[in-house]
């Protein structure tokens, strides 16, 4: 079903006159005289707009008509005045327009096929055929697209004959029934489309091609157009001005910020682990006494990590077995950790306390750790252990 109201992308507002209304779970679909909603096909979504003030919930093509879902129905004799959201539908157009013109030309150039086409708010993606893709070609087919927008070719729509068609297209696109519709951008291009465009090139304001990506089919080539482009730099500059302003540099010096910040935070670790050695040995002053007993420690403020190179530390360095718990935020960490010279086994006794106290974790007969939740039974427990 061709609807000629849709070759103006710019006919957004309509008068006309109900003629037919079918209830369907407390909605209700209404078909008009006639209509310039476009019915999603071809990848192009639906358009969004009122019907006397109303949101259009939802539009179908049924029995040889085109169905409006309202939430009220209207009323028979009721004027009917239709609106349409533009800038949706201009987005649109655009972005549908600059997939007809970049299939055109690498098809014409490469002799690639278009093999899918994907539509998102952020960035577009034309699948082609290719066997390979370059950042030369890319470079090469932006300039082309925004060459030929300067030059503003006519985007414009014809109904030929079957016969004429068949001059331009292959003869088994034209095996269907309906009257064809033909888009045709200046010379370089001539399609069976039955979607939307926009009436020439310079509408399409400038193509940006985005990048490239090879898939299992070919090559993917990613692009943004128009009101979509500018949006997605007004996006990306709001991102780039607020981290400018976080590292105080200019956009083009943010990889010498984030470096200097890399590199500032690779010094603090170092710093802390030469502190953190500084206090393991403190530690050991206090609590390693001179004979060999186990050294069983509670910490409330240490973390899990600092807590296993404080046991390695003990176990290695100062040759003393250790049974260190770690309670932090209701959660336990236990670490069982044998010196050399001593003997007992840190796995059995660690798994004797998950058995226990329900901890995961594991280890081996030296080293052994895992945690769980706290309980003042597992704090009394660890308390009372005398050796491994
Ligand atoms: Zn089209």
């Amino acid at each position: 079903m061709i609807n000629k109201l849709l070759d103006d992308c710019f006919q957004c507002e309509l008068h006309t006159s109900l003629s037919d209304v079918i209830e369907e779970h407390s909605l209700y679909w209404h078909a008009f005289k006639e209509t310039i909603f476009f019915m999603e096909k071809g990848g192009m979504a639906s358009d969004i707009g009122v019907i006397n003030g109303k949101n259009v919930l939802g539009l179908r093509e049924r029995n040889g008509k085109q169905w409006h879902l309202l939430e009220e129905k209207l009323d028979e004799n009721e004027p009917v005045f239709m609106s349409i959201n533009l800038h949706e539908r201009f987005r649109k157009c655009q972005i549908h327009t600059t997939q007809h013109l970049i299939s055109a030309l690498l098809g014409n150039i490469y002799k690639v096929k278009t093999l899918s086409h994907h539509v998102s708010d952020d960035e577009n993606d034309i699948e082609f055929d290719f066997d390979h893709f370059t950042d030369k070609m890319a470079s090469e087919l932006m300039v082309l697209c925004n060459g030929l927008i300067r030059d503003d070719l006519e985007v414009s729509i014809h109904y030929p004959t079957r016969t004429e068609a068949a001059l331009h297209v292959k003869e088994e696109d034209l095996h269907h029934e309906d009257e064809l519709r033909v888009v045709r951008i200046g010379n370089l291009d001539y399609n069976l489309c039955g979607c939307m465009h926009v009436p020439s090139l310079r509408y399409l304001q400038m193509i940006y091609i985005s990048g490239y990506e090879k898939t299992t089919r070919g090559y993917k080539v990613k692009y943004l157009c128009g009101d979509q482009l500018l949006d997605g730099v007004d996006r990306r500059y709001h991102v780039l001005n607020e981290a400018a302003q976080t590292l105080a540099v200019s956009h083009l010096y943010l990889n010498t910020g984030i470096h200097r910040v890399i590199n500032d935070q690779k010094a603090a670790m170092r710093e802390v682990a030469v502190w953190k050695q500084k206090s393991f040995a403190l530690f050991a002053q206090q609590f390693v006494k001179k004979d060999d007993s186990l050294l069983v420690h509670v910490f409330e403020d240490w973390d899990v990590k600092s807590v296993g190179q404080l046991a390695s530390y003990l176990a290695n360095q100062c040759q003393r077995s250790c049974v260190l718990l770690a309670v932090l935020n209701e959660k336990s960490h236990v670490v069982i950790a044998r010196a050399k010279d001593q003997s007992g086994d840190a796995l059995r006794l660690f798994r004797t306390l998950a058995d226990r106290f329900g901890l995961q974790g594991g280890g081996n007969e030296t080293m052994a750790q895992g945690g769980g939740s706290c309980s003042d039974e597992l704090v009394q427990y660890v308390k009372s252990i005398q050796k491994i």
